[in-house]
């Protein structure tokens, strides 16, 4: 890692910015496309609507003006038609006169076929210059009693008015339907008013025409004379024959400049608004015209503009639905990121992105705050520019296999803080490819506090065990140096005795016997400490133990024992191998089993068995028990340390020690000892020992 030490440095990264990418302007950028869309779409979709309405009514418009022109050549046809009958009508007046005409069956019939072939034509009526009917079509002869002297067609043709004169509607007489007439004066011989031929037409005629070709039902048309008579219209109601329109009608208005036009209007009949087309003709003199609704002429665009508005709104929600989707892409994406930033910003442990050639690109605040450099100058350092140079040999060691395998560490090493002291540190790292750029992350545990302790328990084992010794070798020289001064007293008292004895009384005698016994008793205590204190001294190495041949030795230095209390002493089943020191666990058994003999009942002869059952993990736990007295269980802790008793010297002989060191030797093989009694229903002593390795598997080393 020396590689990068003080090279400068081309920085990929901010060390503060690390993990910052542009995610905000991602979504922003996102919901700024979907706003466009469909707000494109909006415009769009609002200008071809609105195009699309102009283009209807014009449409609309047009198809309207066509309607009143072919309804205008309809209305001058029917006309002329029924206008050819009156000519010949004049005609023959012309040659018969007017009575003649009326008196001849021949005429009669000949122009009643004429006007029944004509299907515009109502009836022919001939009126003389009174009024009075002379001649119908209707019938032969005429009913005289008929005037139509009240009729405005009557007055009109008498004053000279410009023929044909067109008439307004009325019922007609006897089949009460609803027409208009067309008017002509008869000429007398000598030029002056002798009557009037009058055609009628049938207004039914032309609702026939128009309902034959098929228009919407809400079509309105009419035909009307130039003061705005109503000759026919659709619809009509009753009162409007005869009936002339308002004098302020948009029509009437219109008509004096403009001939031909077309305008809107709400129809004083349906309400309807109207898109209104007339033509106005001087010859005859009428204007027709034909209103169409704009409810009809936009119910196409109408039904445009819903599926449109249906697809435009699909389509916005799905993109507004795809958006979303993304937009939760980005942010669980963004989640991801915020959680490993956190990871990197909050690890208690230091990481370090840098690249091939150890140099920093990124670092995280825990290692910033372990080297004490803030980011800005760490991005100008290296792994190798930080660390002391006796690491500089382990460094391109772990270096190289970073590049060969992809991984190096754990190992330790220390970093050099920027105010100079080093800091114990921990690394592993990883190589890291993404795309064409490879580079390294390191974690970096600070490891002061750590080392810290472990000197610390190294310091206390040390001087634990110093001072063990240093007790073990007290105990050891106290005990073997107490022996020299008690022989001297033993060795002097028993002078005394066999010098003085026969002097002395027998006060004397027993008080020479007491200390003679006292120096005895304190020579066996100082053998057992010394015993004691000599446990583990020894490190004598451990070998596989045969328990069983341990405790035939222990039986052998007892047998004396044994046989003076005529105790029982039996094994039972198999006895193990176990690792240990096959002198130490002599001394264990020896212990137990004359405690078994010591403390038996009196008068009962003491039974003592010996065991073994595998234990746990490569264990044995062996047992010796008695029928003797027994022990309260509140006693089962302490008899187990050193100098405690439970009997008086009178009762039981003993020092205290040999429990004591039971458990020492035990522990010093790495096991436990403990006791299971009742008073007066006997003990049961039970320790574990580690087995041989090869008898039951790992055993730990004692
Ligand atoms: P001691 O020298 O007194 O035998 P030990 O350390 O061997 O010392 O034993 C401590 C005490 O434990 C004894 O005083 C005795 O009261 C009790 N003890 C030990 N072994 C037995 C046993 N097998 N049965 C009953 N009591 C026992």
């Amino acid at each position: 890692m020396d590689s990068g030490r003080g090279a400068s440095i081309g920085v990929d990264l901010p060390v503060e910015n690390r993990s910052q990418p542009p995610r905000h302007g991602r979504k922003r950028f996102h919901w700024a496309m979907v706003g466009f869309y469909s707000l494109t779409l909006l415009l769009f979709g609002g200008f071809s609507t609105w195009d699309d309405y102009r283009t209807s009514l014009h449409g609309a418009e047009r198809n309207t003006a066509n309607y009143v022109r072919l309804l205008e050549e309809h209305a001058k046809r029917t006309l002329e038609a029924g206008d050819l009958l009156l000519q010949r009508l004049l005609d023959r007046v012309a040659v018969k006169g007017a009575q003649g005409v009326a008196a001849s069956r021949e005429d009669w019939e000949v122009l009643a076929a004429a006007t029944a072939a004509s299907p515009q034509t109502g009836a022919l009526f001939l009126l003389d210059a009174g009024g009075v009917v002379l001649f119908t079509t209707h019938g032969f002869p005429a009913d005289s009693g008929v005037n139509f002297a009240d009729r405005d067609f009557f007055r009109a043709v008498a004053d000279g008015a410009a023929e044909p004169f067109v008439a307004q509607s009325f019922h007609e007489p006897g089949t009460g339907k609803v027409s208009f007439a067309i008017a002509r004066r008869i000429p007398g011989p000598d030029g002056r008013f002798a009557g009037v031929a009058v055609a009628t037409i049938d207004s039914e005629y032309f609702k026939a025409f128009y309902g034959e070709l098929g228009f919407s039902e809400h079509v309105a048309f009419g035909v009307y004379k130039h003061d705005g008579t109503i000759l026919v219209r659709q619809p009509m109601v009753p009162q409007d024959v005869g009936r002339k329109i308002p004098a302020n009608a948009p029509l009437l208005k219109l008509m004096p400049t403009q001939p031909v036009g077309i305008y809107r209007a709400v129809s004083t009949y349906d309400a309807f608004n109207r898109i209104v087309a007339y033509r106005k003709s001087d010859t005859p003199a009428i204007v027709a015209w034909v209103a169409t609704t704009e409810e009809d002429a936009l119910a196409g665009w109408r039904q445009r503009l819903a599926r449109n508005s249906a697809l435009a709104l699909a389509s916005i929600v799905l993109m507004t639905g795809l958006s979303l989707m993304v937009l939760r892409g980005i942010h669980r994406e963004e989640k991801a990121a915020t959680a490993l930033s956190a990871l990197f910003d909050l690890s208690p442990l230091g990481m370090i992105r840098s690249d091939m050639e150890g140099r920093f690109l990124a670092a995280n605040r825990a290692f910033i705050d372990m080297s004490g450099y803030p980011a800005r100058e760490l991005t100008e350092l290296s792994h190798g520019a930080i660390t002391p140079n006796r690491f500089a040999a382990e460094d391109a060691r772990h270096w190289q296999s970073l590049l060969a395998q992809g991984r190096y560490g754990p190992y330790e090493k220390e970093f050099i803080h920027r105010d100079g002291w080093c800091v114990p540190v921990r690394l592993n790292g990883v190589r890291v490819t993404s795309g064409d750029d490879t580079y390294s992350w390191t974690i970096v545990e600070d490891i002061t506090e750590r080392l810290a302790a472990e000197n610390a328990l190294r310091d206390k084992t040390d001087q634990l065990a110093r001072s063990n010794a240093e007790l073990e070798q007290f105990a050891y020289v106290a005990s073997h140096d107490l022996r020299e001064p008690l022989r001297m007293v033993t060795s002097y008292v028993t002078l005394l005795e066999r010098r003085f004895g026969d002097q002395l009384g027998p006060d004397g005698r027993d008080f020479i016997g007491f200390a003679k016994d006292g120096a005895l008793r304190m020579n066996r205590l100082i053998l057992n400490l010394l015993e004691f204190s000599r446990i583990g001294r020894d490190h004598q190495p451990v070998s596989p133990v045969a328990v069983a041949e341990v405790v035939r030795a222990a039986i052998k230095d007892l047998c004396i024992t044994i046989d003076e209390a005529s105790a029982s002493v039996t094994i039972e089943g198999d006895l193990p191998t176990v690792s240990g020191n096959a002198e130490e666990l002599t001394r264990l058994f020896e212990n137990l089993i004359g405690n078994a003999i010591k403390y038996r009942h009196p008068g009962e002869q003491p039974l003592v068995k010996i065991g073994a059952m595998p234990g746990q993990d490569g264990w044995w736990q062996l047992t010796v028990s008695d029928n003797g007295i027994g022990i309260e269980p509140e006693y089962h802790q302490r008899i187990f340390q050193i100098f405690k008793r439970l009997h008086g010297r009178d009762q039981y002989e003993g020092t205290g020690i040999g429990l004591a060191m039971c458990k020492k030797i035990v522990e010093q093989h790495g096991g436990s000892i403990w006791v299971e009694s009742n008073l007066d229903h006997g003990s049961r002593f039970c320790f574990t020992l580690p087995a041989t390795s090869t008898d039951a598997g790992d055993a730990p080393h004692v």
